[in-house]
Parts: structure tokens; C-alpha cells; sequence
């Protein structure tokens, strides 16, 4: 069923803790951890507990569990210190966007310079 557990998923696990993950923050709906591969020196995921694959799905289903990772996204940003200078909310969807994790996340980067336009 939508946003259902699904067995062979990564950040399904790390919401169950069975894989670990340095967390940040923890909602009723969201938990926010580190990017074990960080491309910025604030580099944080924020999910929703519920699986769904994608961001489109995600708001599709729950928009307001999709507002609540965006707020938290924030969040995260105001926390780390880098809402100041500027900071970036990406949701990579789809394998030729760079998708590699079929669970709704946003990558929260700051910290460093952002180029515009992303590779
Ligand atoms: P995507 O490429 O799907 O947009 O983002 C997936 C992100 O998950 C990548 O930035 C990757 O570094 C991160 N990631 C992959 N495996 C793990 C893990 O086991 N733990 C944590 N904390 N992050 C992971």
C-alpha cells in the first residue's frame, strides 16, 4: 500500500534504525540525517518516514507530509548556520537526474558556493 515500509529499502531502514545514520532532526513525519557521502560541509537529507518513491509522489499522496520535509528542510538550513548565505533544496528524481535512493528525500547543501546552473 502507498508510503507502506518496503522491505528493501535503504532510508526505510535508517527510519527503522536498522541501518544507522547520523540524525539531525526527527518529526512525527520526517527524519533529517547526514549524507554519507557529503558534497557540501552541510550536506543533510530530510525524509518523510512514509515511503513513496519520489518527491512527485510524495506530494501527489501527502502534500502536507511533503510541506513538513520542506519545512524541515529549512530547518536544517537555519540550524547549520548556512540560511544566512544561501543555501540549496534538491530533490533528484528520476535516474537521469542523478536519482539513486527510490525514497522522497531533499538534500539540504550550504556552505560553500553554489554554481547555477547544476550539472
Ligand atoms: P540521490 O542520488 O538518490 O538523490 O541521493 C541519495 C543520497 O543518499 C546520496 O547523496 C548518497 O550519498 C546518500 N546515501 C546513500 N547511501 C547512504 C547511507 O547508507 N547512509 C546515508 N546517510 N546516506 C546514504
Amino acid at each position: 500500500m502507498a508510503g507502506e515500509p518496503e522491505a528493501d529499502c535503504l532510508f526505510c531502514k535508517i527510519v527503522t534504525g536498522e541501518v544507522p545514520a547520523t540524525v539531525v532532526r526527527e518529526t512525527e513525519t520526517t527524519v533529517a540525517f547526514q549524507d554519507i557521502n557529503p558534497q557540501a560541509p552541510c550536506h543533510v537529507l530530510v525524509i518523510p518516514r512514509a515511503h513513496y518513491p519520489d518527491a512527485a509522489a510524495l506530494a501527489a499522496a501527502e502534500p502536507a507530509i511533503a510541506a513538513d520535509v520542506l519545512r524541515e528542510a529549512g530547518q536544517v538550513a537555519a540550524e547549520r548556520g548556512v540560511d544566512g548565505t544561501g543555501y540549496r533544496v534538491v530533490f533528484n528524481t528520476g535516474t537521469g537526474a542523478g536519482q539513486t535512493v527510490f525514497h522522497a528525500h531533499a538534500h539540504v547543501l550550504g556552505g560553500r558556493g553554489l554554481q547555477w546552473p547544476p550539472g
